[in-house]
């Protein structure tokens, strides 16, 4: 199957998540959530969307990429440094090394928070991020939904009745 950033990155934030989305079962887009970090996306790169492409490679889209300096940019809005964050941006330098750009490094910035957090693609990382697409693979392939998080986090999550009224029925 093709992996792409968003898979990779719920693979990180939940597994049962990632099944839902890989398999086509979508909720509505429309918590304040979502159109809060669109909103933040798009305000804080207007001013310098010059410096940056928009690069396709391999079914992936890396939406800012300063080709000049090799820098992939992503912004998000939570206030916190994620996991997921990371590891998406991390295969967005696989990727991109993949397909012959060496030297890439990333940064991810969390205006909210007006904090930047650099991002380099190791050896080691180049191992964890194929086991991570062979188990992306094999949980999306699977009959069974992956049981629920059951953490907070779920509260903020397009598939929260979906998860919780379903199973309380
Ligand atoms: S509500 Fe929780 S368990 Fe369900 S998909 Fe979202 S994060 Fe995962």
């Amino acid at each position: 199957m093709q992996i792409n950033a968003t898979l990779i990155n719920l693979y990180h934030v939940c597994k049962r998540e990632l099944w839902l989305h890989a398999n086509g079962i979508r909720m509505e887009h429309t918590s304040e959530t979502v159109a809060e970090g669109k909103l933040i996306g798009e305000t804080s790169y207007a001013s310098r969307s010059e410096k940056y492409t928009e690069v396709e490679i391999d079914g992936i889209k890396i939406d800012f990429y300063d080709a000049r300096n090799k820098v992939v940019h992503e912004v998000k809005k939570s206030n916190k440094v994620e996991k997921a964050h990371i590891a998406q941006v991390k295969y967005y330098i696989y990727k991109l090394l993949r397909n012959g750009v060496e030297g890439v490094s990333g940064v991810i910035e969390y205006p909210k928070m007006r904090q930047t957090e650099r991002v380099c693609l190791s050896p080691a990382d180049i191992l964890e991020i194929e086991d991570w697409e062979r188990s992306i693979d094999q949980i999306v392939k699977s009959e069974n939904c992956p049981p629920l998080l059951d953490r907070p986090i779920c509260k903020t999550c397009s598939y929260y009745d979906f998860c919780y009224i379903n199973d309380d029925a």
